[in-house]
């Protein structure tokens, strides 16, 4: 495939100009002006439009295994895909939970069919059943394509399991993913803990300023941790709550518009490493119970590109490209991130063209986003994973 006419844009090579893209055999095989079409290539026009290495989400719940009324890997892996993401790690609060080698290899298995639209990278419990009392075998969970270990929604609370789990999985260079949902206690505790232990950590969904701060300052005196933010906790407050009720409902929950705006300026000053979605599908009946019953979380994988863009419009496009791609694939020790010759295949073409969400036509079947119906200024065109068109708009490419 010959992607023509567009801008490339990869910060990790530290490439933006107008550049063509020749994609062979599964790797980018030839980048430079004006590349002639050769027979029986593709050609995708990709004129008024930004060519990215492909996104990855490093924060997404596909549900599989357990839950396939929320979501399965096809109907996730086809809303990353539309929503330009090539690549998403999923978390491990499934049925049962990602917490051995047997579940892992059955998940990969299946994300192997053809009917699994992006790359599929698992995200392993810290401990068993993600009880928070026994630890796990972290080098044979890494071996089996385990990215990073995380126990999700039930964060293990004893400090001491905690440390030994850092202790244990060290060895494996994967991060730890904080999943925080008593945030900023959660938060501090655990950087102390990966201060003291020297492990690579990740704090999941960074909702508060304090947080924020508390992570900055961290790194700033030596500690390997790393974090991301969510579009939702950038643009909305607990106003929501008080208009949408249970479809408000998110963990960390939805903060004031100082704890957003502080979030905001810690991208713009460079402090947040990743931008995720925390794609959290449920079923519409699980949504619109009452407000203490009502299932946590939003579907967000398929506005997250313009949701971004709406939250940070004066965010410099090789940030934005960075915060989708090479940061995540780097936090993640996944390949991808850059198109240089000879990565994989993967790419994400996108453009600024407003939009409106209309979540009754999302390929997730998690159907709740407080972005619904709202109009986003940038849209995605196409989506390749290996080679492979995976998602074309309908359309022209630019507005
Ligand atoms: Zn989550």
């Amino acid at each position: 495939m010959l992607l023509r006419g567009g801008r490339l844009v990869d910060p990790a090579a530290g490439i933006d100009a107008l550049l063509d893209v020749r994609l062979r055999a599964g790797l980018v095989r030839e980048i430079g002006p004006h590349l002639a079409p050769e027979p029986g290539e593709e050609t995708l026009d990709a004129a008024g439009a930004v060519v990215a290495p492909g996104f990855v989400d490093m924060h997404v719940h596909l549900r599989d295994p357990g839950f396939p009324d929320k979501e399965t890997l096809a109907t996730g892996s086809r809303a990353a895909a539309r929503g330009g993401f090539t690549a998403v790690a999923c978390m491990p609060n499934t049925e049962p939970a990602l917490d051995s080698v047997e579940i892992l290899a059955g998940l990969l298995r299946r994300a192997r069919d053809p009917e699994v639209a992006c790359r599929i990278y698992p995200i392993a419990a810290m401990t068993r059943g993600r009880r928070g009392g026994e630890t796990l075998d972290y080098a044979g969970l890494a071996a089996a394509g385990a990215v990073a270990f995380s126990d999700d929604g039930s964060p293990v609370a004893d400090d001491a399991i905690m440390r030994a789990v850092a202790l244990r999985a060290r060895s494996t260079g994967r991060r730890l993913i904080a999943h925080a949902e008593d945030e900023d206690p959660m938060v501090r505790r655990d950087l102390t803990l990966a201060r003291e232990t020297a492990t690579a950590w990740h704090i999941a969904h960074v909702s508060t300023a304090v947080s924020a701060a508390a992570v900055a300052e961290a790194r700033r005196t030596g500690v390997d941790v790393t974090c991301e933010v969510t579009p939702h906790h950038l643009v909305f407050t607990s106003e929501l709550v008080r208009e949408r009720g249970g479809g408000a409902k998110v963990n960390p929950p939805l903060r004031g518009e100082d704890d957003a705006r502080a979030l905001r300026d810690s991208v713009r000053r460079g402090e947040v490493d990743a931008f995720a979605t925390d794609h959290a599908p449920h079923t519409a009946r699980e949504k619109a119970l009452p407000f203490e019953r009502a299932a946590m979380g939003f579907t967000g994988l398929e506005v997250a590109v313009g949701a971004y863009a709406y939250a940070l419009p004066d965010l410099p496009l090789a940030r934005f490209v960075a915060m989708l791609s090479a940061n995540p694939a780097r936090i993640l020790g996944v390949p991808g991130g850059t198109l240089t010759v000879g990565s994989p295949a993967d790419v994400t073409v996108f453009a600024d063209r407003p939009w409106t969400v209309r979540s009754e036509a999302f390929a997730s079947k998690g159907r709740s986003t407080p972005f619904d119906g709202m109009r986003l200024p940038r849209a995605v065109v196409a989506t390749i994973v290996a080679g492979s068109l995976r998602y074309r708009a309908e359309g022209p490419v630019s507005a």
